[in-house]
């Protein structure tokens, strides 16, 4: 009976044939530590196979000579357009998620996107969106008047918990804080939705309260989320730690590397840009930003429009009306220490608006692996693909992604270590990344000999299960 099982078993394993087999690379799957030359068979969604017999299949794809490696999990793209999807998608990102800013209401967002994506996409419940909401302010990313220029009522802070909460229930990943951007936010109000994110076993993604070295600094606020998250049992991931951290972001790291130490779950990211980017309209450039933001002059901003460096009067003319500024206040130094930190997970803070914005949106993963790894030898292959892939699946909880494993989606990312490389820059951020010829998502190719591909929408909702109280 037992050898008839096994014979009844193996007889249709050696017939198989498989959707797809990506064939003769070279898979790297930093999840179980695997650099080795293999085939991986891919049916209905899935990776079936990693094997080092050849497999056969309805489309065989010869990709011998590159790295075959789980598709990109971006924990903080504020992009979720198509647009912003197809720039992802060729940069090898399979799953643009917006984790800081989050999304609200969160229902009607997943609806809009289901069955109409390229990749996968997913959001946090939005604390500055709820909040946005409640108080009638009149922003659209990032609040600009009611909601940062006023103090809520104990009204507003119960609809904007519960509204918050409604979020979390509809399947957000998580709860999205951008704590700068409301300065005038009562440290009461953080706390209840870090506690509200501990009762629901979920993460707070956040901006920390102030950026730069002049006292109430960044390391100020770094500590009150540090002392929330211990205080509730939350975890927390702190966003871009280079552009609040500045020069201060060694000392930031050892506190989340000291947290991490005493069980604290605390987890960091970084982009590989010497500039950050947000809306010249939002409290961050409230009067004194320039001492606050460690001695950043008007020169040091660029308009994303036009590619222009700001003045004294450019700034207050387009302060009123705003827009995204790119600020290039990050020192090389501190990218390429917290690239290379092995804590801290790479993710693009991107966002592109008809071809404007940082290039940040369309080259983080391509310029890491070409200029940090490659160029400049700051961190192994296996490190980088670690940090974009297992650690920010982990991160978001997402259990069927950021490996290459039997089993997992079939999100994958296929580029050639020799040639991969970024080519958006501050003044045309709308460029492809380049070495990336194949992207999968979810069994599906979006990128195939190096182009997009259209009529395909394969892109899927990730959203939080289980552990709703
Ligand atoms: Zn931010």
């Amino acid at each position: 009976m037992k050898y008839f099982a096994l014979a009844f078993l193996a007889a249709p394993m050696l017939a198989q044939t498989y959707d797809v087999v990506l064939a003769n690379g070279r898979v790297i799957d930093p999840a179980s530590g695997l650099d080795a030359v293999r085939n991986v068979g891919i049916s209905n969604g899935h990776i079936a196979a990693v094997s080092s017999d050849k497999l056969n299949g309805r489309t065989v794809v010869d990709v011998a000579g590159l790295v075959v490696a789980p598709g990109f999990i971006d924990l903080h793209s504020h992009g979720q357009t198509p647009e912003n999807y197809a720039f992802k998608a060729r940069d090898g990102v399979t799953t643009a998620l917006e984790m800081e800013v989050g999304v609200w209401p969160v229902a009607p967002w997943y609806q809009q996107r289901e069955g109409k994506a390229l990749i996968n996409f997913g959001a946090t419940s939005g604390h500055l969106p709820a909040r946005m909401a409640v108080m009638h302010d009149t922003g659209g990313l990032l609040p600009r008047d009611a909601a940062t220029n006023r103090d809520a009522t104990p009204e507003e802070v119960r609809q904007i918990y519960d509204d918050v909460e409604q979020g979390l229930r509809d399947g957000a990943l998580g709860i999205g804080f951008g704590i700068a951007y409301i300065p005038k936010v009562r440290r009461e109000e953080i706390l209840d939705l870090f506690q509200l994110a501990a009762n629901h076993k979920t993460t707070c993604y956040v901006h920390v309260r102030h950026g730069g070295p002049v006292e109430p600094g960044v390391e100020d606020a770094v500590q009150e989320v540090i002392a929330d998250a211990a205080a509730t049992g939350s975890s927390l991931h702190i966003v871009h730690i280079t552009s609040v951290g500045l020069r201060q972001t060694p000392t930031l790291l050892r506190m989340i590397r000291g947290s991490r130490e005493r069980r604290l779950d605390i987890t960091t990211e970084a982009y590989p840009y010497t500039a950050g980017m947000t809306d010249l309209a939002s409290a961050i450039f409230n009067p004194g930003w320039q001492e606050a933001q460690g001695g950043t002059t008007f020169h040091d901003l660029q308009w994303a429009a036009t590619g222009e460096r700001l003045t004294p009067e450019t700034f207050e003319k387009y302060r009123k009306q705003g827009g995204m500024v790119a600020i290039h206040s990050i020192p090389e130094e501190i990218v390429r220490l917290a690239v290379a930190d092995p804590m801290v997970m790479i993710a693009s803070d991107g966002i592109l608006d008809h071809g404007k914005g940082h290039p940040r949106a369309a080259g983080t993963y391509a310029r890491v692996l070409g200029r940090y790894v490659r160029e400049q030898h700051a961190l192994s292959l296996m490190e980088a693909l670690r940090k974009m892939t297992i650690m920010p699946a982990e991160r978001a909880g997402l259990a069927n992604k950021g490996r290459l494993q039997t089993g997992a989606d079939a999100d994958i990312t296929v580029f050639d270590p020799a040639r991969v490389i970024d080519r958006a820059t501050f003044e045309q951020p709308a460029q492809y990344s380049d070495g990336i010829p194949y992207v999968l998502v979810n069994g599906v190719f979006v990128v195939r000999n190096n182009e997009l591909q259209s009529g395909v929408m394969p892109g899927r909702g990730m959203r939080r299960t289980g552990n709703n109280p």
